[in-house]
């Protein structure tokens, strides 16, 4: 029999997971899986829609100072809380950001490497765990088609750019003898660097560069085409002018997805400039990194393997629970320049050991990478890219729907999974239009039933859907395209245009809410 007491009684150190608690551990969380697992089974949208005071109210009210009501009751509280007002990704009315449903056997691995709390740093932390992280760094890399490259999990794409374009930053700050460059050459070298992209990068480009503490126009927008993918001639001009402009390129940034369009970047024809010009290409494939394991979609990528250095978010197209991602580098010297050193921890003179914090900004960090190992494990790379394919046919069926709706108009085509789209029958003016989009975008948002992003796109605003459930059909789409004309028809019925900025229009006018949901909480 369990020697382990109730856990109301229990003391703070059997709170702790230790061999002597190990049954209670295997009972606790036990209990939460089943709890999850009921709520999975009875998600019907895609959050509860409670009020931000509501919430404010029940996250206030929790006393964290009391004594310790034990591990089953904390636990059932925090679901309770939490997972009752959670938005649920896998809900197919979810179609808002890039979240994705995840792959079972990563959760899984992700309850395996919670509980054994590996630190994938120094070799003598992690032993076998580094070995399985380098052996994927390894796969992707081969699947990029780098000869011999390396790289590092991250905790996602913001980190993965950083991390490239620091190394981009190291290596333009390099003197002709091999080292760093230090003093006023560093400092007057470092204030010409410029980091040319696409209007469509994601703006973690930009927010590197304010940490990597470049000037303030170290950003410079390259020109783009119609769909919003850099185009290669403007690059040329780009980089012409920013060297008469006696700026110096740091980095091309090209973008495979788009956060917005899902639109992937011509990278062969950028990878060629490049290459001609010895710039450091870094592409940015946080989105459709995916692509790397699709059946039909891999030449999307194709030129990726020139790149310098790549971003890789395994927690968007590769289905993995937040956080899993990677930088990758074609040229391991290029990580090596971000290499820091610590007696205590990884002393520069061990060379033989093998200490993924030598090629990381973090320390201790987490073992994301057996969620990946776990999952391609289980379904292979090419369950993986037949996800990805789905989302991607979803949205092409998605855009064949809409081109002939007379109230719902496609503002822009997509290489992957997005949908961005207007409400604008006739009569209604493109002022009105623009009006609409944050308004019914915050009725769905607000009465939980749908979640759909907005974004502008050629200077105007417009509804999102990033789709990213494998199970979700177009009949589903349908659903949520309803719900939007519905919001739309009520949010005309019941207000003056102009008075839709005025938020939040449930608290205002609750027949809105009403009129655009069927019911209201
Ligand atoms: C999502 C995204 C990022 C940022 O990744 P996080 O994992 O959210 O930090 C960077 N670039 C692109 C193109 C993205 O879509």
């Amino acid at each position: 029999m369990p020697t382990t007491p109730p856990d109301a009684t229990l003391t703070s150190t059997d709170a702790l997971l230790t061999s002597g608690t190990a049954d209670a551990y295997a009972r606790t969380v036990r209990h939460v899986v089943d709890d999850v697992a009921t709520r999975l089974a009875a998600v019907s949208q895609p959050w509860s829609g409670a009020s931000r005071s509501e919430l404010t109210a029940l996250v206030d009210a929790v006393d964290l100072d009391t004594p310790g009501v034990g591990a089953r009751e904390a636990l059932r509280e925090a679901g309770e809380l939490y997972a009752t007002h959670a938005v649920w990704f896998h809900d197919p009315a979810y179609a808002a950001h890039l979240n994705c449903p995840v792959a079972i056997p990563a959760v899984g691995a992700e309850a395996m490497l919670a509980a054994i709390n590996t630190s994938v740093d120094t070799y003598d932390q992690s032993t076998v765990a580094t070995l399985m992280e380098r052996r994927l760094i390894a796969w992707t890399t081969e699947r990029i088609g780098f000869a011999a490259g390396d790289g590092v999990f991250t905790s996602g794409g913001t980190q993965s750019n950083l991390h490239a374009l620091l190394a981009a930053r190291e290596r333009s700050l390099t003197g002709p003898d091999g080292r760093r460059l230090t003093g006023v050459a560093r400092h007057g070298l470092q204030d010409r660097l410029r980091i040319l992209t696409g209007s469509g990068s994601h703006f973690s480009v930009a927010k590197s560069a304010m940490i990597l503490g470049l000037s303030d126009d170290a950003v410079v927008t390259v020109g783009t085409d119609e769909d919003g993918r850099l185009d290669p001639a403007a690059l040329d001009d780009a980089v012409a002018a920013t060297e008469r402009d006696g700026g110096v390129v740091m980095a091309v940034v090209a973008t495979a997805g788009t956060t917005d369009r899902g639109c992937v970047d011509p990278l062969e024809a950028i990878a060629a400039r490049c290459d001609a010009a010895d710039l450091w290409l870094h592409v940015d494939a946080a989105y459709g990194g995916g692509l790397l394991v699709s059946a039909t979609r891999r030449h999307l990528l194709d030129g990726i393997e020139r790149a310098r250095s790549v971003t890789v978010d395994f927690h968007k197209t590769f289905f993995q629970p937040v956080s899993a991602s990677a930088v990758l580098v074609r040229d391991p010297a290029d990580l090596a320049r971000t290499a820091w050193h610590a007696d205590y921890l990884n002393p520069a003179e061990d060379t033989a050991e093998v200490n993924q914090v030598d090629r990381s900004l973090q320390t201790t960090r987490r073992f994301d990478a057996l969620k990946l190992w776990t999952t391609l494990r289980a379904i292979g790379p090419d369950g993986i890219g037949a996800m990805l394919d789905a989302v991607c046919d979803l949205a092409a069926a998605v855009h064949a729907d809409l081109a002939a709706d007379p109230e719902l108009h496609l503002v822009a085509r997509t290489d992957l999974s997005t949908v961005l789209f207007r409400y604008q029958p006739e009569g209604v003016t493109d002022s009105e239009a623009d009006a609409l989009v944050p308004a019914v975008r915050r009725v769905l948002f607000d009465s939980g039933r749908a979640s759909v992003a907005k974004t502008v796109v050629g200077g105007r605003p417009c509804l999102k859907l990033t789709l990213l459930n494998p199970d979700v059909t177009v009949v589903d789409v349908r659903r949520v395209l309803t719900l939007v004309r519905d919001a739309a028809h009520g949010i005309l019925a019941g207000r003056e245009l102009a008075d839709l900025t005025a938020p939040p229009c449930r608290d205002v006018h609750p027949h809105l809410a009403r009129t655009a949901t069927g019911d209201v909480r």
